[in-house]
């Protein structure tokens, strides 16, 4: 039995001696109420173990036990629309966030066990089969087909197929193996600490559409790619995660909400289930994984929670979906682990986090990718992972959020500033970059419209050009900048106002087609075009100014999807009343 006594409680740190048959990463019970908690170090027979939930009434000589097991995940049908907290428990609604609605100890089983699934071999006896392959699928919700594979390092003959209804731990396969009978259930156990096996990592070419005009049009994020949104208490970063949960075109939704407000997670539950997703018909649940580890849970579950989230995210990948998880925040997660690492008085390194804080986010991150799944169809699957991060008092030049812009690819960096003038979303256009730009240029030209990037390109370039005309009007006044630079300025705001910013709580404007994104962008381009042409042929800038149509390029994000046609129309007419505007006899007034 390797079984030890408590000798210190600190916090969520509990140390034990008598441990040394066990290992660091095994999880241990401690005490009767057989609390979970993960040995962090060991240093002789003295084991420190971090705990996943509350350690008061836990004394010395409390019993540990160690399961020989790192920390692991249960993978199989049921994950969906379900609620975890950091190490997997279902969670009754958090609607109740008064209540005390962990339940502790060992107890609580991670999938549902009574369920049963209409279970569809997809093999049959005799078939040789290997790590990765479908053996079978069940129909986990309307939009989820479950493939239930061979575990990773188990390949044989099937001997045994069984069709129909199962619970998870009910044996629906048997392999005659090199050693001998292996029976398979549809649960596979992984260890969250491990990046799940694949047979290849490929670069990323397919954008991730998120319906978000800033992202998708200006710092695209692809299939497969990372992205980081730092921003001070109140820019948005919350609203940004929600709004990929809801509309990003990803097959399977991991959202993990760590560390931050419980009522962050109420919300997500209320709503989600409401949002009907355009492509599918069903709620966007159906397809949506919940990880809750908030504010008001213990801190050790928080530094789990994230590692459990990419594992059930992998999984998922691995049957060849498309997954996007979040995680909001990644700041939060990693102050458990400075708290950790500070009660096992570590040399602390950059303010106060210990010094392994960047391979640990580099190694998180890492596991996102596009790849081909293990398993001999080869398929692909993708896994993106966006991470918010909160910075105290938004500098950037803290350790979380500088190891993090060391691995990602995309930066949406959201501004105090601009959120305060309420421009929403708040990221800075001028800062904020996306590396795979030059491929999803590529995708977009080719996909959506030829002019696309050269679109996109004009409109960065003329907000660049922006900030330097706005430090002359600061220092001289707007009158001093000729005619060709006020219009420049005109254009700029529009671009800002009626492009940029956009109404997360506007049942139309909440989600952009990248078809509309590109009318949208085309219209306020055509308007500066043909108001270059008049400007030349002498029509004043106030007559230009004053055109009834911007109203309607302004309200050109209220146009609903299906109607997009009205922004061809637009852009038809702005060409037509601007040129009616020279032969009105305007260039004589
Ligand atoms: P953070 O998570 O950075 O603290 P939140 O995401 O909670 O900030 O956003 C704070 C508030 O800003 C929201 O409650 C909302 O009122 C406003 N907001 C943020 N993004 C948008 C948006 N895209 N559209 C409208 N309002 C927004
Ligand atoms: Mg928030």
């Amino acid at each position: 039995m390797k079984s030890g006594r408590v000798i210190k409680v600190s916090g969520p740190l509990v140390v034990a001696s008598g441990m040394e048959n066990a290992n660091v990463y095994d999880v241990v019970e401690v005490s009767e109420k057989k609390l979970i908690g993960e040995i962090i170090e060991m240093r002789g027979d003295k084991a420190s173990i971090q705990v996943y939930e509350e350690t008061t009434g836990i004394g010395p000589g409390d019993e540990v036990v160690s399961t020989g097991y790192p920390l692991s995940v249960e993978l199989g049908p049921g994950l969906i629309e379900q609620m975890f907290d950091g190490i997997q428990r279902p969670l009754e609604a958090l609607k109740d966030t008064t209540g005390d609605f962990l339940v502790k100890g060992a107890e609580v089983q991670k999938l549902n066990r009574e369920k049963k699934w209409e279970f569809k071999p997809t093999v049959n006896v005799g078939d040789e089969v290997s790590e990765g392959d479908v053996i079978g699928t069940v129909e986990e919700t309307p939009v989820v087909l479950h493939k239930i594979m061979v575990p990773i390092g188990v390949s044989g003959k099937v001997l045994k197929i069984s069709e129909g209804k199962h619970t998870v731990d009910e044996i629906i396969c048997v392999l005659e193996t090199e050693n001998g009978q292996k029976e398979l259930n549809m649960i596979q156990k992984w260890p969250v600490r491990r990046g799940r096996k694949v047979t290849k990592k490929i670069d990323p070419t397919t954008p991730l559409v998120t319906g978000q005009r800033v992202i998708d049009t200006f710092f695209p994020i692809t299939k497969g790619g990372t992205a980081a949104i730092p921003g001070p208490f109140g820019s948005g970063k919350t609203v940004v995660q929600h709004q990929l949960a809801k509309w990003a075109d990803a097959q399977i939704i991991v959202y993990v909400g760590c560390g931050e407000r419980g009522n962050e997670m109420t919300d997500v539950l209320m709503e989600f289930p409401e949002l009907i997703d355009a492509g599918t018909g069903q709620s966007l649940m159906k397809r949506t994984v919940l990880i809750a580890n908030t504010s008001n849970m213990p801190v050790a579950a928080r530094e789990a929670s994230i590692y459990t989230g990419i594992t059930i995210s992998e999984y998922y990948r691995d049957m060849g979906y498309s997954v996007a998880m979040m995680a909001d925040s990644t700041s939060r997660w990693a102050e458990a682990l400075r708290e950790m690492s500070g009660r096992l008085e570590e040399m602390p390194g950059d303010e106060g986090y210990p010094a392994y804080l960047a391979s640990r986010v580099a190694e998180f991150y890492e596991r996102a990718g596009r790849v081909i799944c293990l398993g001999s169809d080869k398929r692909e699957g993708a896994l993106s992972v966006i991470g918010a991060v909160s910075p105290p008092g938004g500098d950037i030049s803290e350790p979380v959020s500088q190891s993090t812009l060391r691995i990602v690819k995309i930066f949406w960096k959201l501004d105090y500033d601009l959120s305060y003038r309420r421009h929403f979303p708040a990221i800075n256009w001028i800062d904020s970059y996306s590396l795979y730009q030059a491929k999803m240029d590529k995708y977009f030209n080719e996909n959506v419209d030829r002019d696309f990037s050269k679109n996109r390109i004009r409109a960065m370039t003329l907000l660049q050009e922006e900030t330097g005309l706005q430090e002359i009007v600061r220092l001289v006044g707007r009158d001093s900048l000729s005619e060709s630079d006020q219009l420049k300025l005109e254009i700029t705001k529009s671009i800002r106002e009626d492009f940029l910013q956009q109404n997360a709580f506007h049942d139309i404007d909440t989600y952009c087609s990248l078809d509309k994104q590109n009318k949208m962008m085309k219209a306020i381009l055509k308007f500066y075009d043909c108001a270059i042409d008049a400007l030349q042929n002498g029509v004043y800038l106030s007559e230009i100014s004053r055109m009834p149509i911007r109203e309607r390029i302004a309200r050109a994000k209220n146009v609903s999807e299906s109607e997009l046609v009205k922004l061809d129309e637009l852009i038809l007419d702005i060409e037509r009343e601007m040129k009616e505007l020279r032969i009105g006899g305007t260039i004589n007034a």
